[in-house]
């Protein structure tokens, strides 16, 4: 259908209180467009010049042109379908306009004789110049031009542009756009922001569309510093926040827990390993709370770490908690830290969500009493009726898998628990360990986690074979199985991947349970086990028990085996529809295998045809081994906005900056914040409310 001014004018914005809200205004709120702050803050993603004319004779090919002319002729064709063909002359050149939707008001608007305004794509056309579905609107001689580039907003298919225009010019009218940012603190040549945002909403013609498009104008320089300002800001204040909180500070007794661990340990730490805990163990020796980022990448030895941090605590007679996103990972966990501690006369507790009655009961009493020094669980773990005894060490597991909501509901725990301690100073503030195997790109650390410190595992334990991954169709199914036989006839043990399991009918997915007994089948003799999320938990932790006991040859599973599941004698991974899982996710799943000395294999198997991300993420998978190289790819293949997706769903990300492009304006930014927290707290905190609003709370989370 032809659009813009021949379409029925959408009902403007500013209807009536107390009515039910339309579609648009849904859509609206649905964006965040809903404080006039945020419509002024609604940029437009590229301009349509309609503050000129091009003679047609000028024109050329492949070009957007606004022309204006009179319609010389105005007929509906049949061939080669239905179509309404107008030919307008502009006095230098006629144009043929085709429109395969039209209704009757559109044909007089369109009829012989009528001067019209059109704007499209001029292509060079089978029987001469046309364009296919322009814009149009109908024009006397004297109709003014546009005076300012015209803005094409961000908008949604509930959302018209008409009205998002409409919706937006009023919001920019209406907002408060005083300066809050103190002069000294702005980087040179910038424009004020009240003066960006008029520019930016409506740039006069003049301007040069590529410096807007690249957004290098200083009006787009503006807004993104304003933008990273506040988000290193509210970083910053949460840093400060948290140095101005108190914890136990935890001292090293010689011969202590922790030497007693190392000492009992099966293997020697690696050299990365002893860095990061001899960094761990320092800040847990202050008085101020540790908030650090342990990240290392799949299989470099982050669980000894956390028990070595851990043992420092209780050594010094704490407790600690260690928190894992899935239960089958917390009870690995769980009988790992058991077998290493137990010796050593550590109770160890243990806390899921599955656990009902009296069983849950006597477990919240032996960690209330403090007769378990370590609780081992899930996000069971930080519940309310949870109630800790000198809770000195929180340890979360692979962090990034946690919600918004949980880290949020982590922090109130903290603080609970830091009031339950409290000393003659006030509350103590339990420390924070947060562990991850996708690694954060230096970018994103810089602005999203400038309020967390990092430390790296660099190295895998010795005498680990790199895993070999391979890519095959799915028509390989066939030889793929046939080498799943070799590999458990030589007493190995072999991970079958499938991405979901309440097989959605639109999905033509493989499901798990049809896979366990194809391969069941297939491997007539062996034992073929079948994990997934549906499961009770007691069935899971059998299946799991079985397979890392070695009587289970294959493992089908959904990723609930995703994160940290550990079993060394595995040595095969296949992962069927490679091609729907993420980057992350995927390196996450190799991860499970090469955890032994014997050589290991990763098997992708796709699905044609492949989209262009999926092929690159395949290609990455079968290039490197490395984490870091993996996250860094998979941060250019999505943009940090949907890398940061799972973590801070919820969050606001960077709207304007860009992490790589813009990282002198990044600094800048950082520099200033500092700045403006010593010298101008009001104004830092009227910045922050006025980008973020409520939503600065998941930021330091
Ligand atoms: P991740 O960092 O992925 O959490 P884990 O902590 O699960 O890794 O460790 C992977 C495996 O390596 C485990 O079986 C663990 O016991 C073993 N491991 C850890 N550190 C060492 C080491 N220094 N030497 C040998 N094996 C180690
Ligand atoms: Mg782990």
């Amino acid at each position: 259908m032809p659009t813009a001014a021949a379409s029925p004018a959408s009902a403007p914005p500013s209807a009536p209180a107390r009515r039910e809200k339309s579609m648009p205004q849904k859509a609206m709120e649905k964006m965040g467009l809903e404080r006039d702050i945020d419509l002024a803050l609604h940029l437009p993603l590229r301009y349509e010049d309609e503050t000129r004319l091009t003679p047609l004779r000028e024109a050329r090919h492949g070009q957007t042109v606004q022309v204006e002319g009179v319609v010389v002729d105005s007929q509906i064709s049949l061939r080669p379908r239905r179509q309404l063909v107008v030919v307008l002359d502009d006095g230098t050149d006629t144009v043929n306009l085709r429109f395969f939707s039209f209704y009757p008001s559109h044909q007089k608007t369109l009829a012989a004789g009528q001067r019209v305004r059109v704007r499209g794509e001029l292509r060079g056309g089978f029987l001469g110049r046309e364009m296919v579905h322009p814009t149009f609107k109908a024009v006397t001689e004297d109709t003014p031009l546009a005076a300012s580039l015209t803005p094409v907003y961000p908008a949604s298919a509930n959302l018209p542009q008409a009205y998002l225009r409409k919706a937006v010019a009023s919001g920019l009218a209406r907002a408060r756009l005083d300066e809050i940012l103190p002069a000294e603190l702005l980087p040179d040549g910038l424009p004020s922001l009240q003066q960006a945002l008029h520019f930016l909403h409506h740039p006069p013609p003049s301007t040069s569309v590529l410096t807007l498009e690249d957004r290098s104008h200083p009006a787009w320089q503006r807004l993104k510093f304003e933008e990273l300002l506040a988000q290193q800001l509210s970083q910053l204040q949460a840093q400060r926040e948290r140095a101005l909180l108190r914890a136990p500070a935890l001292p090293l007794a010689q011969g202590g827990l922790h030497e007693q661990l190392l000492a009992a340990l099966p293997f020697r730490l690696t050299d990365a390993q002893r860095r990061v805990v001899e960094e761990i163990a320092l800040d847990l020796q202050r008085p101020q709370p540790m908030h650090r980022l342990l990240q290392g990448d799949v299989g470099s030895g982050k669980t000894v770490v956390a028990a070595m941090a851990a043992a420092v605590a209780m050594g010094a007679g704490w407790q600690c908690a260690l928190m894992a996103p899935t239960e089958i990972l917390a009870e690995q966990h769980f009988r790992k830290l058991v077998g290493w501690l137990q010796p050593l006369g550590i109770e160890v507790a243990w806390l899921t969500g599955s656990q009902k009655g009296k069983a849950r009961k006597e477990m919240l009493a032996r960690v209330a009493s403090g007769e378990a020094q370590l609780v081992v669980g899930t996000h069971a773990v930080i519940q309310e009726q949870v109630e800790f005894h000198r809770l000195a060490l929180a340890v979360i597991d692979e962090q990034h898998r946690f919600g918004v909501a949980q880290r949020l509901a982590l922090r109130s725990k903290m603080q609970a628990e830091a009031r339950r301690i409290e000393d003659e100073g006030g509350p103590l503030e339990p420390h924070l360990l947060m562990m991850s195997a996708t690694p954060i790109p230096r970018t994103l650390a810089m602005t999203y986690y400038a309020d967390l410190e990092v430390s790296t595992i660099d190295e895998l334990p010795p005498g680990r074979t790199p895993i070999v991954t391979k890519v095959f169709s799915d028509a390989k199914r066939e030889a793929v199985v046939e080498r799943i036989r070799d590999e458990v006839a030589q007493g190995r043990q072999v991970y079958w991947v499938c991405p979901l399991i309440e097989e959605s009918e639109k999905l033509d997915l493989q499901n798990a349970t049809a896979t366990h007994e194809q391969l069941s089948e297939a491997l007539a003799g062996h034992m073929v086990g079948l994990l997934h999320g549906r499961m009770p938990a007691a069935e899971k932790a059998a299946v799991m028990s079985l397979f890392s006991g070695g009587q289970m040859a294959v493992l089908v599973a959904t990723t609930v085996i995703e994160v940290g599941v550990d079993v060394p004698n595995a040595s095969l991974m296949v992962i069927e529809h490679a091609e729907r899982f993420g980057l992350s996710q995927l390196h996450q799943l190799r991860g499970r295998v090469g955890r032994g000395a014997v050589a290991s294999v990763c098997v992708l198997l796709y699905t044609s045809p492949l989209s262009d991300t999926g092929k690159s993420r395949l290609k990455a998978m079968a290039e490197t081994n490395d984490g870091f190289e993996i996250a860094r790819r998979d941060l250019e293949i999505r943009g940090p906005g949907e890398f940061m997706g799972a973590r801070q769903s919820g969050a606001p990300l960077l709207r304007f900056a860009n992490l790589e492009e813009d990282i002198a304006l990044v600094r800048q930014a950082r520099h200033a914040a500092g700045l403006m927290l010593d010298r101008h707290p009001e104004a830092a905190a009227a910045h922050v409310a006025r980008w973020l609003g409520g939503k600065a709370e998941y930021l330091k989370a």
